[in-house]
């Protein structure tokens, strides 16, 4: 199993010698392929400390793997995978594919924090507890601690009056807010957005957005939104990343994807948005 030491780690730096910012995220020659059929094709992408990455393209475009890659919820077929600076899956010399020990997998899932379309909240507790959780039991906080650091995350998505509420009392958009705070309150270096609101009635969708755009303009935290909300993705992202068929076809700031796309497959993806 990988010992993360400094020879294993990619070094980043560019063609004239200088050193780069290390990536948040690195992913390189990632496939993926599950039986005949291939999701990811040696897929190269980087996501720069407080980066916000949009991934768009269409359903059963690989972009939903790519992101479970990164919270090991799924295995690549072949490539490598850093986080941090920490290797997750290194693809050795001699095609061997080695994956992290428990510790260091550890150490990368507290680095990312992840919302999915389905919000998965302990229908059993409280709001607060629900946010305090994960920062007693996986990071050791105090429940003092993790109780003000919830409370403060929990004002930020605007549910500071819903502390002693349990789940089944709040709305789809509510839960959905929950579910960021939860995240939040770890601190994560990279936070994954699936979809985050495509189980949401319509009326409930603009509410998570605006929070989502709010957390991303307070700027430090690296972001990788999955979504089909073209609008949210040009005023949130720094950089969209169009996917079809497992491969990167087109990439660049907002202003380029959405109003001047190069490829006829982008073209016709974007147009079925207006
Ligand atoms: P997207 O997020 O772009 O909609 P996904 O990453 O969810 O795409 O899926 C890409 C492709 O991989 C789809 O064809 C999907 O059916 C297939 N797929 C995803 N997960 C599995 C799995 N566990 N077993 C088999 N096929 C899968």
């Amino acid at each position: 199993l990988l010992e993360n030491t400094p020879e294993e780690s990619i070094n980043h730096r560019s063609k004239a010698g200088k050193k780069v910012k290390q990536p948040v995220v690195h992913y390189e020659k990632i496939s993926k392929t599950y039986g005949d059929l291939q999701v990811l094709k040696e897929i190269d992408l980087d996501i720069a400390p407080g980066e916000k990455v949009a991934l768009i393209g269409p359903s059963g475009s690989g972009k939903t793997t790519l992101a479970r890659l990164l919270m090991t919820l799924e295995e690549p077929t072949s490539g490598t995978i850093q986080v941090d600076g920490e290797l997750l899956w290194h693809q050795m010399v001699n095609g061997k594919l080695v994956k992290a020990n428990e510790k260091h997998l550890h150490k990368i899932r507290n680095k990312i924090g992840m919302v999915f379309q389905h919000f998965n909240l302990f229908p059993h507790m409280t709001i607060l507890r629900n946010v305090t959780a994960a920062p007693i039991h996986v990071l050791g906080m105090t429940r003092d601690d993790a109780e003000k650091q919830a409370v403060t995350m929990l004002e930020k998505v605007g549910l500071g009056d819903k502390l002693d509420a349990y789940p089944a009392q709040l709305s789809g958009g509510q839960k959905q807010r929950v579910a960021i705070a939860r995240a939040l309150v770890m601190r994560p270096k990279i936070m994954l957005f699936d979809e985050p609101t495509s189980a949401l009635d319509p009326e409930l969708v603009g509410e998570v957005l605006e929070v989502i755009k709010e957390i991303a303009h307070e700027g430090e935290m690296a972001m990788l939104l999955i979504t089909h909300e073209m609008d949210f993705a040009r005023d949130v992202a720094d950089r969209v990343v169009f996917f079809d068929e497992g491969h990167i076809i087109e990439q660049g700031p907002p202003r380029e994807i959405f109003h001047n796309p190069q490829s006829a497959r982008l073209q016709n993806f974007l147009s079925r948005f207006r």
